[in-house]
C-alpha cells in the first residue's frame, strides 16, 4: 500500500445491500471538481458537503419521523431542547411576543421565563386547557404560540382546536411539542399546528440511550428558517445518535400500544388500592378533560399515567425505595417502567402552595409505562404500596 493514502478506497464489492442502515460518521465529503461543488450549493445535484449542515443517518432518521408526523423536510436535532430552541429563537425576533402553555416541559418554562427576556423576547403564560384565558393572554405583537397537548404531570388536555382557531384568525404561528402525546395519538398538523417538534430522546426512539429531537414547519419558507437556524447555531445531530434512534423508531408503534394498553390495566388496578387517592389518566371516566381527551386523542390515553397516595413525603419516600421493579428516575418513554416524584424534581421550584394550585402534592407520582409484564408490575406497585401503609 502507498503510504501516502490516507483516504478510504471504497468498500469491498457486494451485488447484494444491507438491510440496515449503514452509520456515516464522515464530517466532510470530498466532491470531485469545484463546478460539482457549485452546482450541490446551487441544489442542481444533490450531495452532503460537511456533517452540521446534514448528513445521510440524520435525513433517514427525519424522513421517518416526518412520516409518521405527516410532515415534510423535518430537521433532526442534537436534543429536544434543541427543537424548541430552534423553534422560539429561530422563527422570533426582538420585540416580539410569546405566549406559552403553564405546564410546559420545565426546560422550556425556563427558557420562556429566562432566556426569551433576556434576548428582548416578551413571553407569557397561560392556561391551554381554558383558550379563553389564552386568549386574553394574547397581544398585538403575539408572533407564537407553544403548547403540549397533553400536560406533565397532571395529564390535562390542552384545547388544541380552539387555540389553533385563535392563532390561525391572527397569524400567529402555532407550536406543538408533541414528544408526550406522539404522532400514534394526535397528528398536530392535522390540526392547525404550523410548527410541530419532538425530544426523540423519549419514546419515539425509545430506549434511554441517546439524545434528540425533531422540528418540523409545515410553510416551506419558515422550515428553511428553522434550518439555517440549526445549522448555523449547530443544534445538529451525531451520526450514531441518529443511527440508534432509527433502531428504536422501528418498534415504536409497537412498544407504545403496549405501554397503553398495560397503562390503563394499571391505571384501573391502582384506583381500587387502599391508600390510593387519586389516578390520573385521560381516558379514565374521572378525568377532568375525558371528552377532549376522546376527541383529540381518539381514545387512545398513552403511556403516562399519575397517581397519588396518602401519607405524604414519608410514604413517598417508603413506595420508591420498595417499588424495586421500576426505575426512579426523571425521565420518560424508555423501554422499562421510570417513576417520577414531581415535588422533589420537575417541580421542585415551585412553592408547596403553588404546586397545590396545580394538584401536586409529596405523595403525587408520575409513571412512564413501559413494557413489563403487568402483573409483574402490579407485584412491584403493591409492594411500593404496601410500605408506603406501613410509613403513614
Ligand atoms: C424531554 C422533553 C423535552 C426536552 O427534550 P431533551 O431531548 O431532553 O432535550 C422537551 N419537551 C418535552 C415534553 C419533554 O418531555
Amino acid at each position: 500500500m502507498k503510504p501516502t493514502i490516507i483516504r478510504p478506497q471504497g468498500l469491498p464489492d457486494s451485488v447484494s445491500s444491507p438491510v440496515v442502515t449503514p452509520i456515516m460518521p464522515s464530517v466532510v465529503y470530498a466532491s470531485d471538481t469545484p463546478d460539482a461543488l457549485d452546482a450541490q450549493y446551487e441544489g442542481r445535484t444533490s450531495g452532503y458537503t460537511y456533517a452540521r449542515e446534514g448528513h445521510p443517518n440524520a435525513d433517514v432518521l427525519a424522513r421517518r419521523i416526518d412520516a409518521l408526523e405527516g410532515a415534510t423536510g423535518g430537521i433532526v436535532t442534537g436534543s429536544g431542547m434543541a427543537a424548541v430552541t430552534a423553534a422560539l429563537l429561530g422563527l422570533c425576533k426582538a420585540g416580539d411576543h410569546v405566549l406559552g402553555g403553564d405546564q410546559l416541559y420545565g426546560r422550556s418554562l425556563r427558557m420562556m421565563r429566562d432566556d426569551l427576556p433576556r434576548l428582548g423576547i416578551e413571553t407569557t403564560l397561560a392556561d391551554p386547557t381554558d383558550a379563553a384565558s389564552m386568549e386574553a393572554a394574547l397581544r398585538e405583537t403575539t408572533r407564537l404560540v407553544l403548547i403540549e397537548v397533553v400536560s406533565n404531570p397532571t395529564l390535562r388536555l390542552a384545547d388544541l382546536d380552539g387555540i389553533a382557531a385563535l392563532c390561525k384568525a391572527r397569524d400567529i404561528l402555532l407550536v406543538v411539542d408533541n414528544t408526550f402525546t406522539t404522532p400514534r395519538a394526535i397528528k398536530p398538523f392535522e390540526q392547525g399546528a404550523d410548527v410541530v417538534l419532538h425530544s426523540v430522546t423519549k419514546l419515539l426512539a425509545g430506549h434511554s440511550d441517546v439524545t434528540l429531537g425533531w422540528v418540523a414547519a409545515k410553510d416551506p419558507d419558515l422550515q428553511r428558517q428553522l434550518y439555517d437556524f440549526i445549522v448555523t447555531t449547530g443544534l445538529t445531530p451525531s451520526p450514531f445518535d441518529c443511527w440508534l434512534a432509527e433502531r428504536g423508531l422501528v418498534s415504536f408503534d409497537l412498544r407504545f400500544d403496549r405501554a397503553q394498553r398495560t397503562a390503563e390495566t394499571l391505571g384501573r388496578w391502582l384506583a381500587g388500592q387502599a391508600g390510593v387517592t387519586r389516578v390520573l389518566y385521560p381516558t379514565r371516566d374521572d378525568h377532568p378533560d375525558r371528552a377532549r381527551a376522546q376527541a383529540l386523542l381518539r381514545g387512545t390515553g398513552g403511556n403516562m399515567l399519575s397517581f397519588e397516595i396518602e401519607g405524604g413525603r414519608a410514604a413517598a419516600n417508603a413506595f420508591a425505595a420498595a417499588a424495586e421493579g421500576v426505575a426512579f428516575a426523571p425521565t420518560l418513554g424508555d423501554v422499562g417502567t421510570t417513576l417520577s416524584h414531581p415535588a422533589s424534581s420537575s417541580h421542585r421550584g415551585l412553592t408547596p402552595e403553588a404546586r397545590a394550585a396545580i394538584g401536586i402534592s409529596e405523595g403525587f407520582f408520575r409513571v412512564s409505562v413501559g413494557l413489563e409484564d403487568p402483573e409483574a408490575l402490579q407485584d412491584t406497585f403493591g409492594a411500593g404500596l404496601a410500605a408506603a401503609r406501613g410509613a403513614r
